[in-house]
């Protein structure tokens, strides 16, 4: 018999019995091309100066951080069209899944809302929380559309959060906008519907924050992650009411934004920065346009879903031989066989080209 671990056995229960969210970088090392993390292959505002940061005294390491530097909430405020008290800025989307569940889901009592197959941290937040997680399946026969129905029906009263996750990873596609809206609409005053939109800036379509005024149970997760090739650099972005904002501000650690994490944000979202954003958005979708093709001319590909992000899910007859042909070519791709309602998918990120190249010859040797 081993005996009792004098630590162990203090910790919450549904803490031992965790499994924690598995990320591209902890299943994966090695090889050369990464693809697998949705992550941008460039940061583009990379050749972008610093010195003028550090004329301004941003680089004084010996000082604690601004908790919400006001000039950054500024330009973020302005890039995503809402005023500074709608926003907060966290260590990425990340966190904000984790403040949400904390605010709202009273431990052992209150619920989530996810629709799988779908980003897997809302269930690892509800998890840590012992928040109960509800799921509604997408529907794989409406290339994974949401069941506006289904999720209102499913909304007990002890769900607090709907998570809906727009364009949704991994399948790659925009959930229906209106279907969005009807969720909110009637669910107001009984839970609030956050909806990823960490892909967004690859849909080209507007956010649905927009209508946060007539429902303002819309809660919007950004991120500097994908379009601003920044994941390196952990910083996410919540637009919500100024109440909600006020609320996870009392519940976030004192100085969530390192400076030197501030000073690569706002070489981010200076002018310069954003142009140079919009120009990799671009260039990653048409990447897309190009790969989606050559992926439905590869025989053994069954399958090539839609995509409005930076990523495409396929299905193939064997997808432990692609990730394994894959890797022997040195690239590393996301096998999402596991995720409900998805054997034999493989998730590919939009690297260069000459990066996509490689994969695609990979993969067509199959
Ligand atoms: N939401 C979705 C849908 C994601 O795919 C990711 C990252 N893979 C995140 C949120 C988290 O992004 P961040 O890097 O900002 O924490």
């Amino acid at each position: 018999m081993s005996a009792i671990d004098p630590v162990l056995s203090l910790i919450r229960p549904e803490i031992l019995a965790l499994t924690p969210y598995s990320s591209a970088r902890k299943e994966s090392s090695g090889g050369r091309i990464w693809l697998d993390a949705n992550e941008n292959p460039k940061t583009p505002a990379a050749s972008l100066s610093s010195e003028a940061l550090a004329k301004e005294g941003r680089l004084n390491l010996n000082r604690y951080p601004d908790p919400q530097p006001a000039d950054l909430i500024a330009a973020l405020a302005g890039y995503y069209g809402r005023s500074p008290e709608n926003l907060l800025v966290t260590r990425g989307a990340d966190e904000c899944i984790d403040l949400l569940v904390r605010a709202f889901c009273r431990a052992g009592q209150d619920a989530v809302l996810i629709t799988p197959p779908t980003y897997g941290m809302y269930a690892v937040s509800a998890a840590i929380q012992n928040a109960r997680v509800v799921t509604v399946p997408l529907v794989p026969e409406k290339n994974f559309a949401v069941d506006a129905d289904a999720v209102i029906a499913a909304t007990t009263s002890d769900v607090k959060l709907v998570f809906l996750c727009s364009p949704n990873n991994p399948t790659g596609a925009l959930l229906d906008r209106n279907a969005i809206l009807r969720i909110a609409q009637t669910l107001l005053g009984r839970a609030v519907v956050v909806v990823d939109e960490a892909y967004l800036e690859f849909a080209g379509s507007p956010s649905v924050i927009a209508e946060s005024s007539r429902l303002p149970n819309l809660v919007s997760l950004r991120t500097l992650s994908k379009a601003f090739g920044l994941a390196g650099v952990r910083c996410g972005v919540t637009l919500a009411t100024p109440a909600l904002i006020g609320v996870l501000q009392k519940i976030i650690a004192p100085y969530p934004i390192p400076t030197p994490v501030l000073q690569a944000t706002l070489l981010a979202v200076s002018p310069a920065g954003l142009a140079a954003a919009r120009a990799s958005v671009e260039s990653l979708k048409s990447e897309r346009t190009r790969v989606a093709a050559a992926l439905n001319k590869i025989s053994t590909v069954r399958r090539v879903w839609p995509s409005d992000s930076n990523f495409i899910l396929f299905e193939v007859p064997d997808a432990g031989k692609v990730m394994a042909a894959a890797r022997a070519a040195g690239v590393v791709l996301r096998d999402r066989s596991r995720d409900y309602g998805l054997a034999n998918n493989v998730r590919i990120t939009m690297g260069t080209s000459e990066e996509n190249n490689t994969a695609l010859e990979a993969i067509a040797h199959v």
